[in-house]
């Protein structure tokens, strides 16, 4: 026995596929690194932090972003890793691409800290 869609499941599946067609659009951004400002590594050293990479101890030097899908939150997010000049550089050869010298990000990275 089939039912006519109702004017409700039609607008559902419209969100729906307006979403998805957002989320592929996002998805587009390329991964993003950039040295961090000479201060900043200090500030991090006096904070004790590490580079984020497994097994590694050294200091701070490079931030990455990474934007990724998330089903779960039906967006794009971005991931922040701060790692050290290696893994900066392993970042940046995985994605192809360059070590920025500064922030690409200016906007977003004021008032960043949590
Ligand atoms: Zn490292």
């Amino acid at each position: 026995m089939n039912t006519a869609p109702s004017g409700d499941a039609m607008t559902v599946r419209y969100h729906r596929d307006t979403e998805t067609a957002l989320l592929k659009h996002e998805d587009v951004r390329r991964p993003i690194a950039w040295t961090i400002h000479p201060d900043d590594v200090v500030r991090f050293a006096a904070e004790g932090q590490r580079c984020q990479a497994r097994r590694c101890h050294n200091p701070v030097t490079v931030t990455t972003w990474r934007w990724w899908r998330s089903t779960e939150a039906g967006r794009v997010l971005v991931a922040e890793r701060f790692v050290c000049d290696q893994h900066g550089q392993q970042f940046a050869a995985r994605y192809h691409i360059e070590i920025e010298s500064s922030p690409a990000v200016p906007s977003l990275r004021a008032g960043g800290a949590s």
